[in-house]
């Protein structure tokens, strides 16, 4: 089924587990266009989104790791930790598992950085990317052969070109 967080701004899922983390990056309210609501805003939205009941520091942490990821994306040096739970099957795929006891968002941050390692040992981590059209941030999975994609949509696209190619048009007029 496809994740209704990613779909509520019109994005693909990320394969695999980097669905997990694309999905905690991208219950941000969207900035630019019909702004649905930020999911992290109350405990009720992010409890739904969860499937799990949480209080209200526990939204504090949620929030806190989302930006923690954020800032990881972005390339800055951001210190992760927390429990992760390996579950290799019979045939030697891993995958993140729930630490016994944990909250859920104790839970989520462990999944979060698991599938981070998980990403990078399958070489897919630098697919996942924020949208380089700075208000948009949205986080999305570069499909393309050499991994150059810097926009989520067509949409973002256009809005960073048009007023590029209006620039060139009026530097054409004046020269
Ligand atoms: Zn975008």
């Amino acid at each position: 089924m496809p994740s209704r967080v990613n779909a509520r701004h019109g994005l693909a899922d990320a394969p695999n587990g980097l669905l997990t983390v694309q999905e905690l990056l991208n219950t941000v309210a969207l900035r630019t266009w019909d702004a649905p609501d930020d999911l992290l805003e109350r405990v009720e939205s992010a409890s739904e989104w969860l499937g799990e009941e949480i209080s209200e520091a526990e939204l504090g942490e949620l929030k806190a790791l989302r930006d923690s990821v954020r800032e990881l994306l972005h390339g800055a040096a951001a210190p992760l930790s927390g429990a992760v739970s390996l579950q290799v099957d019979e045939d030697g795929h891993a995958s993140a598992g729930v630490t016994p006891g944990a909250t859920p968002a104790e839970a989520l941050r462990g999944r979060v950085l698991a599938e981070v390692l998980l990403a990078q040992a399958r070489g897919d981590w630098d697919r996942l990317k924020l949208c380089g059209f700075g208000p948009c941030d949205l986080a999305f999975y570069d499909q393309s052969k050499n991994r150059s994609a810097r926009w989520c949509s067509a949409r973002c696209a256009n809005r960073v070109n048009l007023p590029r190619s209006r620039e060139r048009r009026a530097v054409a007029r004046e020269s």
